[in-house]
């Protein structure tokens, strides 16, 4: 089977071929189908982050195929299953935040295509309990974007108390953002996207954006304040600068939603300003198994709409390059079929 490898932080990646895995028996066999390219993945391949993967890995926890194969202990999954494998690769179910519903702040946790190897191969092995069921009649081509783009904005909006009436800011109409802006209108805020291509900002408007903001050429505070300030903004985009922009459009009370990882992210956060306005800022990671159910149950519904590409595998080190030239529309999705 071919998979894409990272072999050094500072080397382009290489599609090898490997054999095909076994599962153990908490584990089931994936004849992957789907697998999109979030950011994270390229973060990966740089070690960008304070906690860096171990190469030789496979990347990729966007990803979407049909199980061949159980182990012994997977009894509620058979093949010919569809399912998603998550960023959340395991975690130990038993710690106060895996039982609380925060299973994705377990400290026993591994991740899929960061501390355990990924999806973006043509056979992948994974936990049968961290598997996600895909509902019938989900194009695998969009379920792979709302695996990892899909539900993490999902939460992200979640926590940033989107309701009918409020305002709410999304800084990167990227892979996470162009999913963002929709699930913001599906909790019924008002919307204001903001970019720095004039492909993202296009898109943003069709998506039914209220208003747009191109951070190249405008002042993304001036201009949110000038509407009344933003309830709430989820920085999304991979830039310092635009934290500080996302921080600066809030109104009075408003939350600032961080979900964006740069390398050696910082914010500096103005402690007067931040205590008299009132100012919550939140980070938010992933989202849950039982937020990635919602998440297909809503695009089963037709409330939302995948914006992708599709590449071949061969590809990824080209695909990464347009991703960071910003000239990918909504996600860029392997099809590995
Ligand atoms: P992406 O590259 O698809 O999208 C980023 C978008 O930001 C692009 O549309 C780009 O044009 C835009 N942008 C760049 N500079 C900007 C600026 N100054 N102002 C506004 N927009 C700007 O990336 P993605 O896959 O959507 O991921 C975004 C980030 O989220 C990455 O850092 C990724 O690692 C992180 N992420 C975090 C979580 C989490 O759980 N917290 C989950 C997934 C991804
Ligand atoms: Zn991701
Ligand atoms: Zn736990």
């Amino acid at each position: 089977m071919k998979a894409a490898v990272v072999r050094s932080f500072t080397e382009p990646l290489t599609v090898e071929e490997r054999p095909v895995p076994t599962p153990a028996p908490h584990q089931v066999l994936v004849r992957m189908e789907t697998s999109g390219l979030c950011h994270t993945d390229i973060h990966a391949a740089r070690g960008d982050w304070p906690v860096k993967p171990a190469p030789p890995f496979v990347p990729g926890h966007e990803g979407i195929g049909v199980v061949e194969a159980v182990g012994d202990q997977v009894n509620h999954l058979s093949a010919g299953d569809r399912v998603a494998i998550p960023w959340l690769g395991e975690a130990c179910g038993h710690c106060d935040h895996c039982v609380s519903g925060w299973e994705t702040l377990c400290l026993e946790q591994s991740n899929s295509g960061y501390s355990v190897d990924g999806s973006h191969t043509e056979y992948a092995v994974a936990h049968g309990t961290y598997v996600v069921p895909v509902p019938e009649g989900i194009d695998p081509l969009d379920a792979a974007p709302l695996t990892c783009a899909g539900v993490t904005t999902y939460k992200a909006v979640k926590l940033s108390g989107a309701r009918p009436g409020a305002r709410v800011l999304v800084s990167g109409i990227g892979g996470l953002g162009h999913l963002a802006l929709q699930y913001a209108r599906i909790f019924g805020a008002e919307t204001i996207a903001v970019d720095v291509t004039d492909e993202k900002l296009t898109l943003a408007r069709e998506l039914g954006a209220d208003h747009v903001i191109d951070a190249r050429t405008q002042d993304v505070a001036e201009e949110a304040q000038k509407l009344g300030g933003a309830d709430a903004a989820i920085s999304l985009a991979v830039s310092n600068e635009s934290f500080s922009a996302a921080y600066g459009s809030l109104r009075r009370g408003g939350t600032l939603v961080l979900v964006a990882l740069p390398a050696e992210g910082t914010l500096a956060l103005p402690v007067f300003d931040t205590v008299l306005n009132g100012i919550t800022v939140v980070g938010s990671i992933v989202g849950t198994r039982e937020d990635l159910a919602e998440v297909f149950r809503l695009h089963r519904l037709g409330r939302t709409r995948v914006v992708r590409e599709t590449r071949r595998l061969d590809d990824i080190n080209s695909s990464i390059d347009e991703v960071l030239e910003g000239k990918v529309s909504g996600r860029l999705v392997f099809d590995l079929r």
